[in-house]
């Protein structure tokens, strides 16, 4: 492999509404290699299916925008490429599963037929060769009888034979990359693990990339190699999928993980809600929801993204600054030995001088994690014990709403 096929970089798309600009993404990296798997997770609203939509320029536009950020597939720049290119990629290399097969699916047409007009799209074949490859691709995606099912309608199909329809006719053009949002939402859970374990397989017969949407981490367990938390348009965090479960670095993919069954208490909930997409607040956009806000949070910009460190490589008690989903309290961070140099002094105690310099590795946007961040004097727990003297006591009060969000 020489490299990513697909790179993500400081991605940012904006919407123009009457209400202001909402800025859907803002500032997002990450990467993609060939045959892995990548899950964007996060809440409604929290910017990811308009970053998968991004890709392809699938959002509407206007009101919507690529107002920044660089879009690499296999060494081809997208955000420069004329829509005339960008139609061509769609459906060929570039192939989109979303959760609903009904809006997918036209009503009025046969099944084998849609296939097979999307087959002719890319290719030059004639119309019985490509009625031939669409049953076979109806086989390959396990619909039973697949040569007299090719003649049905949408409607005399089943919610779980309609998606592997319309996974059909995403494979139709034999794409690198298959972005897949919510695909298995709209189903049954008998289903969406049938529907889990054809994609991965198909994955790796056709040696396909998968960028999976979710908002569902027990759906992330299953598929995904890597991970990138989003929020508000940020991510959060970044991990593979072992570090992200086995040691949430950021206190959002905490409360995340302790919403699952099993990992958290049965009624956890992460109280409060997105904050405005027009008007974010200043500094951690997760800070008005954050058991472990302190004043710092609320000023300036989201903490860059700093490496979390790994538990098992630092003291006891010292090893997870931002607590853990096992309830450990912030300890003193962790000098990381990292990609980033915060003592240039070209900005000092500035967040905008730490950008991203790397989309790999276990990363996270907390303050906790800041080089050299002295948390002796800020730890929750502490000022809790102070009688909330300080803002995180009102941060803390607010977690106690959210039963607890982390
Ligand atoms: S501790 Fe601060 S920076 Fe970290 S997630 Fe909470 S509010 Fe954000």
């Amino acid at each position: 492999m020489t490299g990513p096929l697909l790179e993500v970089t400081d991605l940012r798309t904006q919407f123009h509404t009457d209400e202001g600009v909402v800025r859907a993404v803002d500032g997002v990296s990450f990467d993609i290699g060939r045959g892995e798997t990548v899950c964007l997770v996060g809440e409604s609203g929290s910017g990811k299916s308009v970053t998968s939509e991004s890709i392809t320029k699938l959002i509407p536009i206007p009101p919507g925008e690529i107002a920044g950020g660089s879009i690499r597939f296999d060494g081809m720049e997208l955000t420069d490429l004329p829509e005339s290119d960008l139609r061509d990629l769609r459906g060929s290399r570039i192939a989109h599963v979303f959760q609903n097969p009904q809006e997918t699916l036209n009503p009025v047409y046969r099944v084998g037929r849609q296939i097979a007009e999307t087959i002719r799209i890319h290719e030059d074949v004639g119309k019985e060769a490509a009625r031939k490859r669409a049953v076979d691709l109806l086989d390959r995606v396990g619909i039973p009888d697949a040569a007299e099912r090719v003649d049905d309608y949408p409607h005399e199909m089943s919610g779980g034979m309609k998606q592997r329809v319309v996974i059909a006719m995403a494979l139709a053009g034999r794409p690198d990359l298959l972005i897949a949002d919510e695909p298995t939402t709209a189903l049954d859970v008998t289903i969406q693990a049938q529907i889990l374990r054809l994609l991965n397989d198909l994955q790796a017969e056709f040696d396909m990339a998968i960028l999976f949407v979710t908002h569902d981490l027990g759906v992330v367990a299953e598929v995904a190699d890597r991970v990138v938390v989003m929020y508000a348009g940020r991510v959060m965090e970044r991990a593979d999928v072992y570090d992200l479960f086995e040691n949430p670095g950021h206190p959002y993919t905490q409360a995340l993980l302790a919403c699952l069954p099993g990992r958290g208490d049965a009624t956890t909930a992460i109280g409060g809600s997105l904050p405005s997409p027009t008007n974010p607040p200043d500094g951690c956009r997760f800070h008005p929801r954050c058991p472990h806000a302190i004043p710092d949070c609320k000023s300036g910009d989201q903490p860059p993204l700093h490496p979390v460190p790994d538990p098992d490589a630092v003291a006891t008690g010292a090893g997870n600054p931002a607590g853990t989903g096992a309830g450990g309290p912030p300890g003193e961070p962790v000098r990381a030995a990292g990609p980033y140099d915060d003592t240039d002094g070209a900005e000092e105690g500035g967040w905008d001088e730490v950008r991203e310099a790397t989309v790999s590795g276990h990363v996270a946007s907390c303050i906790y994690y800041r080089q050299g961040y002295d948390a002796t004097t800020v730890r929750h727990d502490d000022a809790a014990a102070d009688g909330g003297s300080t803002d995180q006591g009102a941060s803390g009060a607010a977690g106690d709403e959210e039963g607890g969000g982390s």
